[in-house]
């Protein structure tokens, strides 16, 4: 079978990533995190797993809704705006769902927002009835405005989006936004976010008939022990009974301290997973309230 056949019934899972841009490095990390090795192909199209039965297909970010759907990739890291985007324009031309959103994996962050001119004063949806929206996201901006009960022209553009107001082309804009920076850059102005998006696993709304059903059990168990842990520590300190209170007090992200050993007297040694930022402040908040010797541990993967 070649790499790229579209089988109906196959032994190895096969996950599209986006082939360079804001999401390849930490797709492939958190996939590496997942105990996923592969041999890169010379054209490094396609990437044969190692460790597992799992493939890599190295793809334009575009193209990932469109893999899914036609079954040639089971899985697919993409952003939910490019997600949402294509289940949309699927929808709207009475096609059904092919693929779902399976984890949000917490990178890639960025927001669907409508951007103005900064001169205008933004009193709400109903202002935009009769003007011009340039957008690379026609079906998601299209569905929210129907949803707003609003009537604006959808101007379809595939890039260079936020020069279109001072063009022109449109009135206002509809993009990606994540600092800003290119908005003020072009005098715009972020007023009203459509979607929140990161990137996110999507996979088929169908379930697998073959071997690839327990390979998928298998990756989707080790990417949530992956995800849970991603910021979490374990947090390892000495402390009085009578400060415990307080300690838990300060640590509200954390799991219920464990007692690892103490004797009646004496201080306790106490250990808990923090899943929130331990930063330095915290650490010496801690301290002033009791704790002693605290240590923190990186946490590398767990079956909980
Ligand atoms: P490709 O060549 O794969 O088509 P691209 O130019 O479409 O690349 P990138 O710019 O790398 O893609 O963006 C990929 C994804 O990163 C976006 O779809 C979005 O989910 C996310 N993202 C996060 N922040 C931003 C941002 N500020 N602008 C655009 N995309 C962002
Ligand atoms: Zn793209």
């Amino acid at each position: 079978m070649t790499p790229l056949s579209n089988g109906t019934s196959r032994d190895r899972l096969r996950i599209a990533i986006q082939k360079s841009g804001r999401l390849a490095e930490p797709a492939r990390a958190l996939l590496s995190a997942c105990g996923l090795s592969w041999r890169e192909s010379r054209d490094k199209l396609f990437c044969y797993g190692e460790s597992l039965p799992v493939d890599l297909l190295l793809v334009r970010d575009d193209d990932i809704p469109g893999l899914i759907a036609d079954g040639v990739c089971d899985f697919g890291v993409v952003g939910r705006n490019e997600l949402n985007e294509q289940a949309g324009a699927r929808q709207s031309i009475g096609l059904p769902a092919a693929y779902q959103e399976l984890r949000a994996l917490g990178f890639g962050g960025c927001r669907l927002m409508l951007a103005v001119p900064e001169a205008w004063q933004w009193s709400g949806p109903e202002q935009l009835q009769g003007t011009r929206i340039a957008t690379s996201y026609p079906a998601i901006l299209a569905q929210w405005l129907q949803e707003q009960g609003v009537q604006a022209s959808v101007v379809e553009l595939s890039g260079s989006v936020e020069i279109a107001p001072k063009l022109g082309t449109a009135d206002l804009i509809c993009d990606l936004v994540s600092s800003g920076a290119t908005l003020a850059a072009n005098q715009l102005k972020p007023v009203q976010t459509l979607l929140e998006s990161e990137a996110v696993l999507a996979g088929p709304v169908r379930r697998f008939e073959d071997q690839r059903a327990q390979l998928a059990a298998m990756l989707l168990r080790r990417m949530d022990g992956v995800l849970k842990l991603k910021d979490s520590k374990l947090l390892m300190f000495r402390a009085e009974r009578a400060t415990v209170a307080e300690l838990t007090r300060l640590l509200p992200d954390a799991e219920p301290l464990t007692t690892l050993a103490g004797s009646e007297e004496g201080p306790l040694s106490l250990q808990t997973m923090c899943h929130g930022a331990v930063t330095w402040q915290r650490l010496e908040e801690l301290e002033r309230a009791g704790a002693q010797g605290l240590m923190v541990l990186s946490v590398e993967r767990s079956l909980a």
